[in-house]
């Protein structure tokens, strides 16, 4: 935390010493007044990204949401300069953004009191919308009036959820009224955005909250999470998803789509069978099991006992069993493998060579 903050300093006074005002702002000082680490820094600076380039020269680059990245020694700083936002389109986006001189409206267009804290080079708050008197109240309140924000961008909203859950804080009143009146229009905000905002809730220790927050605010319409209220809490995130079951409208990774499918197609099947251990992977039985809060170990114990886990594992190969045979087709081989391995799992032969050698030359030939 001392050295991070030692060479957030210095950046600052880098931009200081050519002129400019910097602080740092957002997270990282809202839980650096709460004694916790955030490894996201973010500067705010009356600095133009012009500017910037001069002092920085190629350390400076535009990430793909338009904002302005500094790598030094390692370490990211996300730096904007002081702007004013105006006119948003489709509650999210500010038609015009236009840079300003004055910190105070900078600060003016950011979310949350406890989000518009700065730290200044010599490490003292300014702190204008006292955001350390709320965090103090563990309150989370809204700068301005909370209806025109939210539907300026209703990003806001799950914002805010999030924060009272990872933070355990509650929202202001005033806060909490306009999210219920204005939660339909989460509708406009994309869905990678909103799945950004619930993997964070869903993977906070503090989950439960999110969840009734969710409920009791009336998004988990707005959000299309009709499961949300009977869902089962799992040991990892894939298998809140999967009971969700949203893989057709959030967007998720080809692999993360297989699990789901593969977790869904156990729902009716007895996890103790030894033919559905043997042809399911162990994360996707473990996590079927915590959904229908069976004990993973249970499963994994009976999984690791089986005599096989694939058919390499299998003491004759298939080259072995075409050898012992007449009639080398393949399909018959296949239904030899199919067939012993039946036969291996369900406890009725030993996986021996010297065993399965008999029954196949006794068996087929
Ligand atoms: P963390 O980085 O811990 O997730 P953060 O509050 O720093 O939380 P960022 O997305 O890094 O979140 O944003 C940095 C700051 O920018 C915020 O603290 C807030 O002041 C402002 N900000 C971010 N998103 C919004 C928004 N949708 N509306 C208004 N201000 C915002
Ligand atoms: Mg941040």
């Amino acid at each position: 935390m001392i050295i991070i903050l030692n060479s957030i300093v210095e950046v600052l006074k880098k931009i200081e010493g050519a002129g400019f005002k910097a602080y740092i702002v957002g997270g990282f000082v809202r839980d650096f007044y709460l004694n916790k680490e955030n490894p996201d820094v973010d500067i705010c600076t009356s600095a133009k990204p012009s500017d910037l380039r001069n002092i920085f020269g190629d350390n400076i680059s535009l990430d793909q949401y338009g904002s302005l990245i500094l790598t030094e020694n390692e370490q990211k700083y996300e730096i904007t300069t002081f702007r004013r936002e105006s006119k948003y389109l489709d509650n999210r986006h500010p038609t015009k953004v236009k840079f300003v001189k004055s910190l105070k409206t900078d600060l003016k267009r950011r979310d949350f009191t406890m989000n518009a804290i700065c730290l200044t080079s010599d490490l003292n708050y300014i702190d204008i919308f006292k955001g350390r008197e709320d965090i103090n109240n563990h309150l989370i309140r809204m700068i301005g009036k909370p209806e025109k924000r939210l539907k300026e961008d209703v990003l806001r909203i799950l914002r805010a959820v999030r924060f009272a859950t990872t933070l355990d804080f509650e929202l202001e009143e005033n806060l909490k009224i306009a999210i219920k009146q204005n939660g339909h229009l989460i509708n406009n905000l994309s869905y990678f955005y909103k799945k950004k905002e619930l993997e964070k809730i869903f993977l906070s220790p503090n989950i439960k909250k999110g969840i009734s927050l969710i409920l009791d605010l009336g998004l988990a319409s707005p959000l299309e999470l009709e499961n949300l209220e009977k869902i089962v809490l799992t040991s990892s995130l894939i298998g809140i998803w999967t009971q969700l079951d949203v893989a057709d409208i959030y967007p998720f990774q080809a692999s993360e789509i297989y699990i789901m499918k593969a977790i869904k197609k156990l729902e009716e099947k007895d996890l103790f069978d030894v033919h559905i251990l043997y042809n399911n992977q162990l994360v996707v039985l473990k996590l079927a099991a915590e959904i229908r809060q069976i004990d993973p170990k249970v499963i994994e114990e009976k999984y690791n006992k089986l005599p096989i886990h694939n058919k390499n594992d299998i003491e004759v190969n298939y080259k072995e069993i075409e050898n012992m045979l007449n009639d080398k087709s393949s399909d018959k081989i296949n239904d030899i493998i199919r067939d012993i391995e039946h036969l291996i799992l369900s406890g009725k032969i030993e996986n021996k060579k010297d065993i399965l050698t008999n029954y196949i030359l006794k068996r087929y030939n």
